[in-house]
């Protein structure tokens, strides 16, 4: 009788821990998601910053719809910081609002 009692209290600590474990697990793939969405955004964001004082600069250039941006001449030309990409390898195109979106993250933003 005692010791069926502590192989169920084995058994349920062993299931909460299983649980505690999996939702850990869950918990710490949604943070990282949201980190490299983060990071997209904030890199998205740069680039827009950079577009517009771009085109400040050069009122003559226009950028059609579907205008991959050069991220490696955008960096040497020194209108971002850091040489940096999508964290999901998603590529960043300019959309017809003039917008700058990501295909990984922001492929509604294409239509
Ligand atoms: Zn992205």
């Amino acid at each position: 009788m005692k010791r069926g009692s502590a192989k169920t209290a084995f058994l349920t600590i062993a299931a909460f821990l299983v649980l505690f474990l999996v939702l850990v697990f869950f918990q710490f793939r949604s943070l990282k998601k949201k980190v490299t969405l983060l990071s997209c955004d904030a890199i998205k964001q740069e680039l827009s910053d950079s577009l517009s004082k771009f085109r400040a600069e050069h009122p003559e250039k226009k950028f059609p719809p579907g205008t991959i941006i050069d991220l490696e001449k955008v960096y040497k030309d020194g209108y971002i910081k850091h040489y940096q990409h999508c964290p999901q390898g998603g590529t960043y195109i300019i959309n017809r609002y003039g917008e700058i979106y990501c295909t990984f993250h922001n492929s509604n933003l294409g239509e």
